[in-house]
């Protein structure tokens, strides 16, 4: 991966981490969490289509509604990691998809068509009570950076990400864990990794005591307990994208492209050439055959 194709990410929440220590991460993968919560488990997230810009493309609805799946699904498979998250079982991202802004939802996300001037890929921000209650969470995904248009793949990780900062997520300081604030565009979809999901469960920590009080989290940086491996959860096969088309899928696709491209004639005019310099070779070989022949005539008269 050439350095040009780096992309880098830069969050409100990156004000935050931005001095962790990088070598840390080599030793010990952390998370930052932001020392807030929610105050209750089923979060309603508006996906809000841009339908009528020029760079708008379906595609993002989709990618967007998988990383919600990816979260719950995670979420739900972490929640029998031990008896102790077994309260994770509750939480749920329920998504509803509108043209419009609609009122009363926990987390909004949107797009824009870049971050201008910067590779900045997405935002979110939330609002809270004090001292630590998320009142809504937006989320702004960008389709492109000056250097970079983001593909389905792309589209879905950065979704994911960010979903991450609206389930009250800081960064980590691991290369390879999808809240790392920089983004390399890889080809794959990352999957949530066990300390994604632990943070998410020191977030919600409060649904394990009765008589469930939300409580703040600490604002720190948090490392996997001992019994907790650092790993990575599942994506099911339906919360992938589908596999990119080959570029012809029959040769009718192919004619049809060809017959479209700009460099058609100058096909055609060298098929041409290509056709008359084949019929002139045939027929100097037919007129080669014949004198064959005549001279075959010749021999057989003189046996006689
Ligand atoms: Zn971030």
């Amino acid at each position: 991966m050439s350095k040009s194709r780096w992309i880098f990410i830069f969050f409100i929440i990156l004000i935050l981490t931005i001095n962790v220590p990088i070598f840390q991460a080599q030793n010990q993968p952390s998370i930052d969490l932001q020392g807030l919560t929610w105050d209750h488990t089923i979060l309603t997230v508006l996906v809000i289509t841009k339908d009528d810009e020029i760079w708008w493309d379906n595609s993002y609805i989709n990618s967007t509604l998988r990383a919600i799946n990816v979260w719950n699904n995670a979420i739900l498979n972490f929640s029998s990691y031990g008896s102790q998250f077994s309260y994770l079982s509750q939480i749920r991202l329920v998504p509803s998809v509108s043209q419009t802004l609609e009122p009363g939802f926990d987390i909004y996300i949107t797009w824009q068509e870049e971050y201008a001037g910067t590779n900045t890929l997405g935002t979110s921000q939330a609002i809270y009570e004090p001292p630590c209650t998320i009142i809504n969470n937006s989320i702004t995904l960008g389709a492109k950076t000056k250097t970079y248009i983001l593909n389905e793949v792309d589209m879905q990780n950065i979704a994911i990400h960010e979903l991450g900062h609206a389930l009250g997520l800081g960064h980590s300081n691991y290369a390879n864990d999808i809240m790392y604030p920089q983004y390399t565009p890889r080809g794959n979809v990352i999957a949530l990794s066990t300390l994604d999901l632990y943070g998410v469960s020191v977030v919600f920590e409060w649904l394990s005591h009765y008589p469930y009080i939300p409580k703040c989290p600490s604002k720190s940086s948090i490392s996997l307990p001992f019994y907790v491996q650092y790993g990575y959860l599942p994506i099911s096969y339906e919360n992938l994208p589908p596999p990119t088309p080959p570029p012809y899928k029959t040769l009718l696709d192919f004619i049809l492209g060809l017959i479209s491209s700009p460099y058609v004639i100058i096909f055609l005019l060298l098929l041409t050439i290509f056709l008359i310099i084949l019929l002139v070779v045939i027929w100097r070989a037919m007129g080669t055959k014949e004198t064959s022949e005549d001279d075959t005539l010749v021999l057989g008269g003189q046996n006689e």
